[in-house]
């Protein structure tokens, strides 16, 4: 039997399709490119932005065909979509057979082994298998490795924070945590394949607990196997940046200086009002700290600008932020309400004019920083991972520093994916470091 699997959103369900094809070839299943080959095909799905999840309704709509063509196809929605609408995709999409929420992936071997409907206008009864599972964190299964130097293993699923703007708890579910047994074997079973970059994954990583370890102590316990050369996580929460975890990454050779800590604004008020749990001054002390180690050490953000009631003051408090933090990049946002959260029901009164000047101006404010900052490294010497060859020159391979920067390096010294070279940095082009390997 043949699978077509398509994942959209974030790393967490990159993972999980990982995950879910590993629990598929154990028993016999074989991935295909190629969905008109497909005996199954599986939908990943995100619910963070409508936007999203109206081009993946789209995507699905236009697979309807291939059932009509072969009615022993069967398509399975999987995600955050199938947690947040359930029984709605398949009253919907009627071609749909099966809808597994994220808590749900252990019964999906059982679900696909039931026969599909046999006409795109009618589904199987019970299609529908969704709900929060307390205990599941599928701490037994692990993912399928996709890159021969690079993974990612998740280590907390779900969310406890609510922020105001946020669909992932609805979606999530409360956090969980897997045992640092199960995630230790699973980083083992990685590097015994040749893996060197280790990626912790987690709605809320930094939050991670179990029986008595922290955070900091999992990064310490990952970072001793031998063969983990780079240790990254993402995404923080900075609330949950401890003096000890701060001592941990900055004392920890494995672990790339790089962090990607989501600030969403530099107002206190605006933090309040999104539930966010820390304050700008607490922000601004965790940059400080990682930068008093290594200036060079890369923080990366997430930012919203027009959140319900910001004010003009608000806004200007944070570019006073984005200008103190100086980010190595942000990604950045013009706020749009989110159905289903709490945020969605009140007053959106920033028209969407203002929330494109504020957002322009932001970008403008941070894509000189990134420039700055990346103007800064050149002359250094850098350890580079390499990941790929060039899209844009067959002459030069692709590859990122420990501090997450793409480096573009001349394909002279025969390069293969997953080498760690020395390279130092001669320019800036656009958004991407160029440098030449050395001490080869
Ligand atoms: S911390 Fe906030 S933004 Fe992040 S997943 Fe949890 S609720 Fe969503």
């Amino acid at each position: 039997m043949k699978y077509y699997l398509a994942t959209y959103g974030c790393q967490m369900n990159e993972y999980d399709s990982a995950m879910i094809a590993s629990m598929l070839e154990d028993v016999g299943y074989y991935e295909t490119e190629n969905a008109e080959d497909a005996d199954v095909i599986l939908v990943n799905t995100c619910s963070v932005r409508k936007k999203a999840e109206d081009n993946i309704y789209a995507r699905i709509s236009q697979l309807k065909p291939l059932k009509q063509s072969n009615p022993d196809l069967r398509i399975a929605v999987l995600g955050c979509m199938a947690e947040n609408h359930g029984a709605k995709i398949t009253d919907t999409l009627k071609h749909v057979d099966f809808v597994v929420g994220p808590d749900q992936y252990r019964g999906l071997v059982d679900i696909l082994a039931l026969p599909p409907s046999k006409s795109p206008h009618r589904q199987q009864p019970k299609s529908v298998l969704v709900g929060f599972d307390s205990a599941e964190n599928y701490d037994d299964n692990f993912a399928k490795i996709l890159s021969p130097f690079s993974t990612h293993i998740t280590i907390q699923r779900g969310c406890n924070k609510r922020c105001a703007y946020c669909i992932v708890p609805f979606t999530r579910g409360i956090e969980k945590f897997r045992p640092v047994e199960s995630i230790l074997a699973e980083v083992q079973k990685a590097v015994d394949k040749g893996v060197k970059e280790i990626s912790l994954l987690g709605q809320t990583v930094n939050s991670y607990r179990y029986e008595g370890n922290s955070f900091a102590n999992l990064l310490s316990k990952v970072a001793e196997i031998k063969g983990v050369e780079r240790l990254r996580f993402t995404s923080p929460h900075p609330r949950h940046y401890t003096d000890e975890l701060l001592w941990v990454l900055t004392h920890t050779p494995q672990i790339s200086p790089h962090t990607h800590l989501p600030l969403q604004s530099g107002s206190n008020d605006i933090l309040k009002s999104m539930r966010r749990q820390y304050d700008s001054e607490d922000f601004l002390a965790i940059v400080e700290y990682l930068r008093a180690s290594d200036p060079f050490y890369g923080v990366t953000t997430d930012i919203i600008v027009g959140f319900t009631g910001e004010t003009e003051e608000d806004y200007l408090q944070t570019l006073e932020v984005v200008k103190h933090a100086q980010f190595d990049h942000a990604f950045m946002f013009a706020y749009s309400p989110r159905e289903g959260t709490e945020a969605f029901d009140w007053p959106d009164s920033i028209s969407e004019a203002e929330k494109h000047r504020r957002l322009q101006k932001l970008i403008d404010l941070q894509n000189e920083i990134t420039r700055q900052r990346s103007q800064n490294m050149i002359g250094r010497e850098e350890k580079v991972l390499i990941e790929r060859p060039s899209p844009k020159n067959p002459e030069e391979w692709m590859g990122k520093t420990g501090n997450f920067k793409n480096v573009a390096l001349p394909a002279d010294f025969s390069p293969q994916a997953g080498d760690i070279v020395t390279a130092k940095i001669t320019e800036v082009r656009g958004w991407t470091l160029r440098g030449e390997a050395i001490n080869l």
